[in-house]
């Protein structure tokens, strides 16, 4: 049995036996619940990142922590060689929550970016008639769409993609939230795609203008192009509405979930798209051995109804509203700008007498809220979309506490 190790203990273990491809802020958890998460020596923490956005529905939630538990009991893993009882119910309830014909169900957010790239291709060659090895993807500037060499090909940020060439080719960089940028990128006739996150989360919660998304998905219709649309982050309630896309009334003809539809309890990821698209892929071209499994089926189904059932989009909108005003109404010129939708959040700090982004999050820790930075100078806060009000107003006044504490 694992003994109850303390803080530094665990960490130095990570340190030496974990790779290093990762920087935590450091503090252990042990525990977590709603909002909330708690260290190994019991000290409790709001928890401000929701694991990049995968918690939504908040540690532990009993219903799909129950479906876990139970199918666990039951049955776990078939692969796709065989039928399951849990699959095809997931697939009905998930296409009918989000309006598409079919959905390729997948693990991790980058094999469900990765199923939307080879979609779009063969989409490319067998309906378009885009000569063979020819296709391309439009993607834009400062993207993160995760971690696999032919995700890195199309990031611009030197961390992902440095000394990990050679890279994947078929991608047109454009700048993000650039109309005619992707207006001259579309004339070229070997375009199957454009792949845009509606908000860009992890360069910093960029926003783009309204309007920027309608008018893209209008121009890639116009040229027969795929509109695919990452809302592994921004997705699932996030942002304010079920999907971001939503907020400008448009229809990816390819979406890309992940994190949150498990409600952070299990790697799930999905792409959905309509018939003329997805049947484009024939058996045995495409899959996973733990895509689709009964747990995943089982807990995406429980997690897609907690945000149903606790309207966690209309939270996220009213949550969010009032976490902007409030940090734009604390006197400090740490702060150069507040930004966001929903609970998707940003806090851009200016770095000021060797003060970073990384000591105001080491501060906000000290006084019990877990931040991440990202980029240096920019602090997202993402919380658990089922945070109360009033926790939401006692979290607000730990980052004020924190923030001004350095002035
Ligand atoms: N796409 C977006 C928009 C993301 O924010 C992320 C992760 O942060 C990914 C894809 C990759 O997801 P995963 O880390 O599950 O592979």
């Amino acid at each position: 049995m694992t003994e109850q190790l303390t803080s530094k203990k665990a960490m130095e273990l990570e340190n030496q036996y974990g790779a290093h491809n990762y920087h935590p802020i450091p503090v252990v958890l042990s525990k977590g619940q709603g909002a909330k998460v708690w260290d190994v020596e019991g000290k409790e923490y709001f928890d401000f990142l929701s694991a990049y956005s995968a918690v939504n529905q908040g540690h532990c939630h009993p219903d799909i922590v129950g479906a876990l538990t139970e199918q666990a009991q039951t049955l776990t893993l078939t692969s796709r060689a065989f039928y399951n009882d849990a699959l095809g119910v997931y697939e009905k309830y998930i296409t009918g929550f989000f309006g598409y014909d079919k959905v390729l169900p997948m693990n991790s957010g980058a094999e469900a970016d990765e199923t939307a790239l080879k979609l779009a291709r063969k989409w490319g060659y067998l309906k378009k008639g885009i000569p063979e090895n020819q296709a391309k993807i439009i993607v834009c500037a400062d993207n993160f769409h995760g971690r696999t060499i032919t995700i890195i090909s199309m990031s611009t940020d030197p961390d992902a993609r440095n000394d990990f060439g050679p890279y994947t080719p078929g991608f047109i960089t454009i700048p993000y939230n650039n109309l005619e940028a992707l207006s001259n990128a579309l004339e070229d006739p070997h375009v199957a795609g454009f792949l845009v996150e509606p908000i860009q989360g992890e360069a910093g919660v960029m926003v783009p203008d309204e309007g920027y998304l309608k008018r893209a998905y209008e121009m890639c219709k116009a040229a027969n192009v795929l509109f695919i649309a990452d809302e592994v982050q921004t997705g699932i309630a996030r942002t304010g509405k079920l999907l971001a896309c939503d907020h400008e009334d448009i229809r990816p003809d390819v979406l890309i979930l992940g994190k949150a539809l498990s409600g952070g309890v299990y790697p799930i990821s999905a792409v959905l798209a309509d018939d003329d698209i997805m049947l484009t892929i024939k058996p045995g071209e495409h899959g996973s051995t733990f895509g689709g499994n009964p747990i995943a089926a089982r807990v995406a189904v429980a997690a897609l109804e907690v945000v149903k059932n606790e309207n966690l989009a209309e939270r996220a909108e009213k949550l969010g509203k009032i976490f902007r005003k409030e940090m734009e109404n604390i006197q400090s010129d740490r702060i150069e700008k507040v930004r966001g939708k929903g609970l998707l959040n940003a806090v851009v700090i200016k770095p000021k007498n060797g003060i970073t982004a990384w000591d105001v999050c080491l501060k906000m820790a000290e006084n019990g809220l877990l931040a991440k930075p990202t980029h240096d100078h920019i602090i997202r806060f993402a919380p658990p979309l089922i945070i109360s009000e009033e926790e939401l107003m006692q979290a607000i006044e730990i980052i004020k506490k924190s923030i001004l504490s350095f002035d």
